[in-house]
């Protein structure tokens, strides 16, 4: 297979998109190595420290990149393969160095970037190039086609059958579920990040804070790996409610593993069903009005 043709396409989501018009047969877990292979990428090497967690030497032409990774890890390698491809395709992305970009493990997390700060930007490109790349967006669609309700077992599911790490399925699984939810990764009892769908509003633990204490996060009886069973909670342990009218129904997953690393998923009761019914008023009010004019 020659070199896939990429010329024009600049945005993480262009790249992917082209990507995948080249290779529409592409399997789950998508074989990064191989892709990479196709895409002007002569080789993946270890990298030996623990500074970095990634790395691609290149030139700025692109003629051809080495991507360095470190050993180990089954997903997380994959996601910093992905990652790197993500620097080597996207042409106005510049180096630190020279002739090396060099990333470390919290760029390979980063979701947001400061105003202004170029670098900030394109980790976080690359990184929306990999969650794409590893979980292309009509395979995604077609895996969660049957999840209704959503429960973190499904979140384990993708990142097995995708190869991506939990956190990278949970990112994505927020954005494509149809339900207001968000999920909160805690390390040692301390919230790190919180992903939410568009329609969840912020929560109220800032990043760092301890997870709050009457959340079932501290309850004993939860097994290491397996999901616990989904349980309403208290909805000002988490958002905002002064303001609420109405509390809303507020509801919490959580799956633990034994090093300390968790995630919580939040679930938000629907929108209240009268304002459906609001709706459907207003629209009969203006079609009455408009018959009327006739
Ligand atoms: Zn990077």
């Amino acid at each position: 297979m020659g070199r896939i043709d990429l010329t024009g396409a600049g945005s993480p989501e262009a790249l992917v998109r082209r990507i995948l018009q080249a290779e529409p047969n592409l399997t789950v877990p998508v074989p990064i190595q191989e892709l990479c292979a196709s895409l002007g990428i002569v080789g993946i090497e270890d990298l030996d420290t623990d500074a970095f967690e990634g790395g691609l030497v290149t030139d700025a032409q692109r003629s051809e990149g080495i991507i360095l990774a470190r050993r180990g890890g089954g997903p997380r390698r994959r996601f910093t393969i992905a990652h790197e491809l993500g620097h080597f395709l996207m042409a106005h992305h510049v180096p630190d160095r020279p002739d090396r970009f060099l990333c470390t493990s919290s760029d390979l997390l980063r979701v947001k970037a400061k105003e202004g700060d170029g670098r900030q930007r394109r980790e976080v490109e690359a990184n929306r190039f990999a969650a794409l790349m590893l979980m292309p967006p009509h395979r995604l669609r077609e895996a969660m086609a049957g999840f209704r309700k959503a429960d973190l077992q499904h979140v384990l599911g993708l990142a097995r059958d995708f190869g991506v790490g939990k956190e990278t399925a949970a990112r994505a699984y927020v954005q494509h579920h149809p339900e207001r939810i968000a999920i909160v990764v805690t390390g040692n009892g301390r919230v790190q990040r919180c992903y939410r769908s568009l329609s969840f509003p912020a929560i109220i633990c800032a990043v760092g804070s301890p997870v709050p204490a009457r959340s079932l996060h501290h309850g004993d009886s939860h097994r290491p790996n397996v999901a616990s069973a989904i349980a309403a909670c208290g909805p000002d342990l988490w958002i905002d409610v002064s303001r609420d009218l109405r509390a809303p129904a507020l509801f919490e997953q959580v799956y633990r593993q034994q090093n300390g690393f968790a995630m919580i998923l939040l679930r938000l009761d629907p929108v209240p069903e009268e304002s459906a019914e609001e709706r459907r008023l207003d629209e009969g009010w203006r079609h009455r009005f408009h018959s009327g004019r006739r």
